[in-house]
């Protein structure tokens, strides 16, 4: 049986909701051989997006949808706001978890949505960064970025603006010296992109990321934790000292959200403090992210750790480090509390 086992009809039904493309690169990274290759099931439709439900999956448990003051922005999180610059991506990656959009006519940000957005940030002395995502802003022209990010330079308490962008990953050649150029002249500002396998850092990828390097924009990393794509410490070891190696700071571990349309890519939550139980101590802090759960009913992202500190007295601590040994702390209340 052929990929269309399911039923042409099952596809079209799942492809109206779940919209698909992809770049002509992306794709060339995938070993067709392979059914479950990683560059494969994280771009090629699959009719479990519609079949494959567990529970309290949402199309947005992370309530997006209450915390936006004004249409393409999301405001959670005090000092930072968030700007849905545009609803269009290079490749449609199958776990995103802005999916619920993807139904709709995606809609590029327009002068006056965007003079609404100014206006609220205007508004709000409290919020020092921007993040500029979507869908993907780096699939707007250049010309369309250089005024998003201008308008948002007339916001005087603006500090700092940070990209959200795939295109380093799935379209690196979109990043031109041009585009660097725009990028550079809105600085102090930060890309963050999202790798999630080391397949994905080719030689286009690293030469994207130099390009913006060179221009002094930093980049950054997150990656979410896909089961049967990067659930697996060797695979997530070899990710992040690639980064590094590539000069891209590993950011956040995403835990997968609890997602309508993505189920069949969730892990259980132990298997991320697992992986980073295994990484932590054994290689390098700068490859090392932080691993994050985003919460449902807009709870927001909490760090998971593993466990080091097993009890804390007023005489002592005790931990178990990273070989597993007991060590014992004394007079862990320090100065604070003497004698
Ligand atoms: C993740 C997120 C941010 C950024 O949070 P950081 O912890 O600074 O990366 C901001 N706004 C929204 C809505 C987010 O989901
Ligand atoms: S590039 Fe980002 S917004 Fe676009 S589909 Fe992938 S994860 Fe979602």
């Amino acid at each position: 049986m052929g990929p269309m086992a399911g039923g042409r009809a099952r596809y079209d039904s799942l492809i109206s909701l779940y919209r698909w493309a992809a770049t002509p690169y992306y794709l060339s990274l995938i070993d067709w051989s392979d059914p479950d290759d990683p560059v494969r099931r994280q771009c090629i439709p699959d009719l479990k997006e519609i079949t494959f439900c567990l529970d309290g999956s949402e199309d947005d448990p992370l309530e997006e949808e209450r915390h936006m003051p004004v249409p393409h922005l999301i405001h959670r999180y005090g000092d930072r706001a968030l700007l849905l610059a545009t609803g269009i991506c290079a490749t449609y990656c199958r776990h995103c978890n802005r999916k619920r959009f993807w139904a709709s006519r995606p809609r590029v940000i327009n002068r006056r949505a965007l003079n609404a957005v100014i206006g609220y940030l205007s508004d709000h002395p409290g919020i020092r960064e921007v993040i500029v995502s979507g869908g993907d802003p780096l699939t707007m022209g250049s010309t369309h970025i250089d005024r998003i990010l201008s308008a948002l330079r007339t916001v005087k308490h603006l500090e700092v603006i940070r990209m959200g962008s795939r295109v380093p990953v799935v379209m690196p050649m979109r990043i031109t010296r041009r585009l660097c150029r725009v990028l550079a002249r809105y600085r102090p500002l930060w890309l963050n992109t999202h790798f999630n396998h080391p397949r994905e850092i080719t030689r286009e990828a690293e030469l994207a990321c130099n390009m913006l390097q060179r221009h002094g924009i930093p980049v950054s990393n997150q990656t979410v934790l896909l089961k049967g794509i990067n659930d697996n410490k060797e695979i997530i070891k070899g990710l992040f000292c690639r980064l590094q190696a590539i000069m891209v700071r590993p950011y956040y571990l995403f835990h997968c959200d609890a997602v309508r349309g993505t189920d069949h890519f969730r892990t259980g939550l132990h298997k991320g403090i697992g992986i980073m139980k295994a990484l932590l101590g054994n290689i390098g802090g700068m490859c090392l992210p932080t691993l994050v759960v985003d919460l449902p009913g807009g709870g927001g992202k909490v760090p998971l750790t593993p466990d080091y500190l097993i009890r804390m007295d007023r005489d002592e601590a005790v931990f178990r480090n990273h070989e597993g040994r007991i060590v014992r702390y004394k007079s862990p209340w320090g100065a604070d509390h003497p004698g």
